[in-house]
Formats: structure tokens, C-alpha cells, sequence
């Protein structure tokens, strides 16, 4: 199976629908867009020589040509090897080196910095420019049928987004990506075709997998003119396509909250807001809920196993009166259909409920492996198993709650602290914009507790106060022993803090 068959399948049921929209214009309708998308992998494998399996890379700002870009790469049986935009050259230079991209995609403004990257890439052997005749071109001649492809062909190198080191290449198959499809109706949504999705996150990250579920339901993908997220831009689309979902980060959710444009948003605009990727603070999303209403769906997942581990669903955040609301909110939900989700400890055997281990998780849209590093892949595939990196623990419903990376996790004189607990609490303090806590080494007791605050403009927020909040919620030992005030916290191209660049500040 094919992914790009999705695309397929769409162009015959759904052919007027538009496929693309360049902001508030249409693009192109699904039978155009399969149309050229066949026409153009004709020019992949003749007039650039590609092979089933070949890696072609892109480096692009969110744009329709993306999605053509990528489909083409499916349809000629190739593999899609989708970079942030964001990125540095060197960062860039590494991808297209370590995936041997034989070609690769760019929109203008990082054509020059993608020909600085591929002086280190020698197997790039072409980078085509979105905006030139050399892409039109590829527009022009006769449709290829569509490849043959095996489900364990490699469609998506994902490569992580390296919060530690060197990022890795997630293989992930045409069955991956797949089954990560259909939980994504069995669990998160079944968009209506003629609604839309407005892709403002990076199309090389979730917004980009999110494309598949709704490539198979003829909805409609707009792409913001601006090429990022601009949240008055973002309104405005909304009001203009129907119906519609959106995949943001939780900081993107705080944004588009905290916006005054927000206010514009016409009711029954927005269908659905899917989070993840990073924790959301239970009181960010309370106040997007009181803002925005019943429309967001929590998902927990990783690039090695794509947007599926587990979901929070819209009827669990809506329901208010259950006893455990605020507990499930501050949980990641349930397990996917299509997963299998367990704790376990150091040697893999399940810990009972309640108990705090490492997440593991096994299910078809669970990656292949690491793009020629099987040391990193022994290392987290075992047995069939996942092993996430994360550290969590189920209560007695089954709701999982992410405590932390376990790299991030404090041991202070033996006891285990995870931060996230401790930036909830911090959260709850309205002069306090955003906070991120790490552990400093101690003589005495290993590690202590120290948070990271990013105050609102104009706010004053003194440490008595952030104490006098912890000691109120939570154990005095987990209290941060020194509190930093700074303008803005580290992150990378994705949102993610760098808590291992606020660790080397102290
Ligand atoms: P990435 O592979 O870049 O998508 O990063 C995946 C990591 O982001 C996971 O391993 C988690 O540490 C974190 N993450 C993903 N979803 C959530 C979520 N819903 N809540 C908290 N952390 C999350």
C-alpha cells in the first residue's frame, strides 16, 4: 500500500472539493492536484533519475507546494525527507548528509542557505527552487502511474528535533503513517469533506501528519500567506474555510487565547484544535477552554511513533463535573486504539498502577527504526516495545500522566521531583508568563530545584510569592531552592524549551 493512494482514492470521491488553498484563494481542486502530483513524479523518476527508495529532502516555508512536493515523492514510491525551515545550514547540512538526499526542494528564501548545506552533502546531487521554470516544468508532460510499494517502504525520515544532540532519522513505512491515519478517526476526529485545516505549525512536524487523515476525507488544506503562524491571519482563515481543524503547540494555543483577535473568531468556526507536543499547563487550558469552548483534543505522541501513543478526547475535557476533571486534564488520556501503552521499570516489567516508569509503547504506527544507527535503535526498540524516553504513570482509569522526559526528572537527596509539577504550580501565578524548572548539582543532596520565570510585562512577581504557591500545592521538598528571572526562555525551531541549555547556565 501507498500512502499517496489517500491522495488517489480522493481525486475519484471527492474531485470538485478544492485540495489546496493559498491562503484565502484556491489552489487547486483533489483531481488537479492528483494530476500533477502524477505528472511530477514522472519528473522524479526520469528526468531526475530517482529510484523506489531514494530520499528526496525539502526545505520549505509552509507553502502548498509542500503537500505537492510530497505527494509526488510518494507517487514515484520514493522517500519524503521533510526539514524544518527553521533550521541552521549546519543543522540542514547534517540532514542532507546523513538521509543521502539525492534532491532536494526549496522555497526561496532558503534556497541559499540550503546551497551553503549541501556543499557537505555530496550525494545532493539538485535543489529545485519552488518559484522557478524548473518547478513549473515538472507541472508539464504525462501523469506515472502510481508507484508499488511494499507497507514496510520507507515513506517519512523524520528527524527528531534534537532537544539533546544530533538528531535522528525516524524511519517511518507506508504502514506507519497508515495506521496512524485511521486512529486518527478511531480517536482524535472524522473531519467532513469541504472542511478545512489551516496548517500554521511546520508542515515538517504534526500539522504535516496531520495532512494524511484529512487527504482522505477531501478536506480542504490552506496555507497561511505568510508562511507561519500569525494569529490575526490565523482568525481570519478560520472565519474564511469551513469547518475548521488546526494542529497547535501548546505556547500556539496560549497565543491565539491571549490574542485580542481572538475575539473575531465566528462561533462554530473552529471544529477543532489538536495539541501536543509539549506539556499544556492545566491553567492554559482551562483558559483556552473558557475562551474557545469544547474544541481541543490533547494527543501525546513522538516522531517515532507519529501523533499516536495516547489522546485526551473533547468529551473528557468538557466534562466538568466529574470528580477527577482537573486530574484527567493534567493527564495526556487514554491509550490510541491502535496502541499498546504500558509503564515498566528499568528491565521492562509493567509497574502497577500509580507507579511512576518509563512509557513504553508497541502498535503499527511505530517506527522502523533509526536511519542508519542501529546502536539508537537497539536502544529504543525492543522486543517490538518503543521505549519512549518518557516517564509517566497510570491511575486506575487508565488516564497516563507524563511527569517528564527522564533525562529531565530532579533526584534530590534520593527523591524524585518532575518539573512539570512544579511549572504547574508556578503557571498558576498570573504575573508569571512562563516558567521552566531544572535541576542544578548540590553538593549535599545531588540535585536542587531551580526554576526559570519569564514574568508578564509589567507584572512584579516576587519569590515569596512563587513559594508561598508551592508550599500551598504541593511537597516543600519539591520547591525551588532559587528562582531566575529572565526575558525569554530557549527554544528550538519547534517551541520545545532547552532545559539542557538552561542546566549549562548554571
Ligand atoms: P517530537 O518527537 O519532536 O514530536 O517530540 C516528542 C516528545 O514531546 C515526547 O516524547 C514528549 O516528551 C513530548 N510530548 C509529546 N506530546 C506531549 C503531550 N501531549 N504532553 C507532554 N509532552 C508531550
Amino acid at each position: 500500500m501507498n500512502i499517496a493512494h489517500l491522495l488517489l482514492g480522493s481525486s475519484q470521491e471527492f474531485r470538485d472539493l478544492p485540495a489546496l488553498a493559498h491562503g484565502a484563494r484556491l489552489h487547486l481542486s483533489y483531481r488537479d492536484l492528483w494530476r500533477k502530483v502524477a505528472v511530477m513524479s514522472t519528473h522524479l523518476r526520469v528526468r531526475f533519475s530517482l529510484q523506489r527508495g531514494d530520499r528526496v529532502a525539502f526545505a520549505m516555508t509552509n507553502c502548498v507546494e509542500s503537500i505537492e512536493v510530497m505527494y509526488a515523492i510518494w507517487h514515484a514510491g520514493l522517500c519524503a525527507v521533510p526539514m524544518n525551515a527553521k533550521l541552521h545550514a549546519k543543522e540542514f547540512a547534517f540532514i542532507l548528509e546523513n538521509s543521502g538526499a539525492k534532491l532536494c526542494f526549496v522555497t526561496p528564501d532558503l534556497a541559499g542557505t540550503i546551497a551553503e548545506a549541501a556543499r557537505e552533502a555530496p550525494d545532493l546531487k539538485e535543489i529545485v527552487d519552488t518559484t522557478t521554470r524548473a518547478y513549473s516544468f515538472m507541472a508539464v508532460g504525462d501523469p506515472s502511474p502510481i508507484a508499488d510499494c511494499d507497507p514496510t517502504d520507507l515513506a517519512w525520515l523524520f528527524y527528531t528535533s534534537g532537544t539533546t544532540g544530533r538528531p535522528k532519522g525516524a524511519m517511518l513505512t507506508h504502514r506507519n503513517l497508515l495506521a496512524m491515519t485511521l486512529n486518527y478517526y478511531a480517536d482524535v476526529d472524522r473531519p467532513v469533506p469541504g472542511g478545512s485545516i489551516v496548517h500554521a505549525a511546520p508542515i515538517s512536524h504534526g500539522s504535516g501528519l496531520w495532512n494524511f487523515p484529512m487527504m482522505a476525507r477531501g478536506v480542504v488544506q490552506v496555507f497561511p500567506e505568510s508562511g507561519h503562524y500569525d494569529v490575526p491571519e490565523t482568525v481570519e482563515l478560520m472565519n474564511r474555510w469551513p469547518d475548521c481543524s488546526i494542529f497547535l503547540a501548546p505556547t500556539m494555543v496560549k497565543r491565539l487565547v491571549e490574542h485580542g483577535s481572538v475575539s473575531e473568531l465566528k462561533p462554530g468556526a473552529l471544529r477543532l484544535i489538536t495539541y501536543g507536543g509539549a506539556p499544556m499547563y492545566v491553567s492554559d487550558l482551562k483558559r483556552a477552554m473558557d475562551t474557545l469552548g469544547n474544541v481541543l483534543t490533547q494527543l501525546y505522541g513522538q516522531g517515532e511513533s507519529p501523533m499516536t501513543i495516547t489522546h485526551l478526547s473533547r468529551e473528557f475535557h468538557a466534562d466538568r463535573n466529574h470528580p477527577r476533571w482537573e486530574s484527567r486534564l493534567a493527564s495526556a488520556g487514554l491509550a490510541d486504539t491502535c496502541m499498546e501503552v504500558r509503564v515498566v521499570d528499568e528491565d521492562g516489567r509493567q509497574l502497577p498502577t500509580g507507579e511512576v516508569g518509563e512509557i513504553i509503547c508497541k502498535g503499527d504506527p511505530v517506527m522502523a527504526g533509526y536511519w542508519n544507527n542501529p546502536d539508537a535503535t537497539a536502544r529504543s526498540l525492543r522486543d517490538g516495545w518503543l521505549w519512549t524516553g518518557d516517564v509517566g504513570a497510570f491511575d486506575e482509569e487508565g488516564f497516563l500522566t507524563l511527569k517528564d522526559r527522564s533525562k529531565d526528572m530532579i533526584i534530590s537527596g534520593g527523591s524524585n521531583i518532575y518539573p512539570r509539577e512544579i511549572e504547574d504550580v508556578l503557571n498558576l501565578h498570573p504575573g508569571v508568563a512562563e516558567c521552566s524548572v531544572v535541576g542544578r548539582p548540590h553538593p549535599e543532596w545531588g540535585e536542587d530545584v531551580v526554576a526559570f520565570v519569564v514574568t508578564r510585562p509589567g507584572a512584579s512577581v516576587a519569590p515569596a510569592d512563587l513559594d508561598r504557591l508551592c508550599l500551598d500545592n504541593i511537597a516543600r521538598f519539591k520547591r525551588p531552592k532559587d528562582y531566575k528571572f529572565v526575558e525569554a526562555l530557549p527554544k528550538n525551531n519547534y517551541g520545545k524549551i532547552l532545559k539542557t541549555e538552561l542546566r549549562s547556565k548554571l
